[in-house]
């Protein structure tokens, strides 16, 4: 059903009750073109490209929880394309633009909202950081600038720029901002299902049916499955189900947080970032203001982190935002993030013929949610790697040619 201001008012007659589900709940078929393994945002868009643009409609998304219920239901939403690399501009501006037209795409309202996001300077070092990555992604044909402290008071005038922490420029995206990350993933669901795929909600992937190095299937709690190929995108499982499938991934997971406030009036219209004190912040569409705290330093799966992390954020972000020191903060959550040691994301093909991984979006992956399902559902359609996810392959951990984006990335988000 489309939705539209003529479905809203024929569905009000009836007291919203008869909406039809946003997608069904299939049992899993025998057999399937394409399994793709989480059920997550990046998941998703690769069902819904697969059979939208490559005509693989035979797909189903097999989910151990519900969907959305890992990172992409857990992060702060921050969306951006200003990467220091010209792999990293192609993949993450590829996404945004993108995003530019998702809602009408999908006809479902994803939010997105591009109210422009900051990076701050604190110092010299900072400001040469920014320098040298606004230059390069100005190259890359993005938008980029860089604002003195008086306009960046002129943006935020809640912020304290002459603090313990003294702001002295920022590099802004305008086209930056937000995302409702709920929406991402129930929009690409509806639209897939929509298209055929079987979307199968409390089914993990146990096994790979593996026969002489080629990917048959998949082993699932609700039985085995074939298929002819298997894309896993299963953020910060992925090394578990490489360690399964027989081989390595050179990947780390650890709990990522975040916490928001009581909601507010509006009073901060823009996504404001620092690096050098490790605090990024957003008000949602509700009210609160949404605030990224840091990863644990140690692996884990539990979803939740340290409080010794949160105590660490609430110190710089009362100091740059001293009304916040005044708000109660409601709620926090942790998600397990797969991060690599470049801080770029592995788009590959593996050691098994068919199965296909994308993972290792760390702390950032919700930005290229489109993007990074966009060129998968391509990679997996044609046997071989999009152009634009070619440099993100495996092998770039043996040749040494990595794709390093520690320091703009510096901030988990
Ligand atoms: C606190 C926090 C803040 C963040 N902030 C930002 C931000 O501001 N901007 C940004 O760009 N990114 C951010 N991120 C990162 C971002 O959330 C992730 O990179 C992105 O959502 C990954 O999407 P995904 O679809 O790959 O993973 P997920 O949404 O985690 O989906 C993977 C799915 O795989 C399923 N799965 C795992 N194992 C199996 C199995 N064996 N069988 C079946 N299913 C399985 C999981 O249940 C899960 O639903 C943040 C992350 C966190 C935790």
């Amino acid at each position: 059903m489309k939705y539209n201001i003529f479905s809203l008012a024929r569905n009000a007659r009836t007291y919203h009750q008869d909406w039809t589900r946003a997608w069904r709940s299939p049992e899993p078929k025998p057999e399937y073109e394409a399994i793709i393994v989480g059920g997550g945002g990046h998941g998703l868009a690769t069902a819904y490209y697969l059979a939208k643009e490559c005509g693989v409609r035979s797909v189903a998304v097999l989910e151990k929880g519900w969907l959305g219920g890992g990172n992409t239901g857990r992060n702060t939403t921050i969306v951006r394309s200003n990467y220091l690399w010209d792999e990293s501009a192609a993949i993450y501006e590829h996404s945004v633009k993108l995003w530019e037209g998702l809602s009408q795409d999908l006809n479902f309202n994803v939010m997105f909202s591009q109210r422009g996001l900051l990076h701050l300077a604190h110092t010299v070092h900072d400001l040469q950081e920014i320098g040298r990555r606004g230059h390069a992604i100005w190259l890359n044909g993005i938008d980029s600038e860089f604002l003195d402290v008086d306009q960046v008071r002129e943006m935020v005038p809640l912020m304290n720029v002459n603090g313990r922490y003294p702001v002295l420029g920022a590099l802004l995206q305008r086209r930056g901002g937000t995302a409702r990350h709920d929406a991402v993933a129930w929009g690409y669901a509806r639209k897939a299902d929509e298209m055929g795929v079987d979307i199968i909600q409390n089914c993990a992937v146990t096994g790979f049916d593996i026969q002489n190095g080629v990917v048959k299937g998949v082993e699932t709690t609700r039985g085995r499955i074939a298929a002819k190929k298997v894309g896993v995108v299963a953020a910060g499982h992925s090394s578990v189900l490489a360690e399964i499938a027989g081989f390595r991934m050179p990947l780390e997971s650890v709990p990522l947080q975040a916490l928001v406030s009581e909601p507010v009036k509006p009073c901060i219209d823009t996504v404001i970032m620092s690096n050098a004190v490790h605090v990024y912040l957003s008000q949602s569409d509700k009210g609160e203001l949404v605030v990224g705290a840091g990863s644990d330093a140690y692996i884990s799966y539990a979803q939740r982190g340290g409080f010794d992390v949160l105590e660490h954020i609430m110190g710089p972000l009362v100091e740059l935002f001293p009304f916040v020191s005044r708000l109660r903060m409601l709620r926090q959550w942790g998600g397990i993030v797969d991060v690599t040691v470049d801080r770029s994301p592995i788009l590959s093909k593996t050691p098994v013929e068919n199965l296909f991984f994308n993972c290792g979006w760390g702390t950032g992956g919700f930005k290229c949610t489109p993007g990074s399902g966009h060129v998968f559902a391509h990679s997996i359609a044609n046997g071989e790697m999009h152009p634009i996810a070619a440099p993100f392959s495996i092998d770039r951990f043996h040749t040494g040619a990595l794709i390093d984006e520690g320091a703009a990335a510096a901030v988990a988000h």
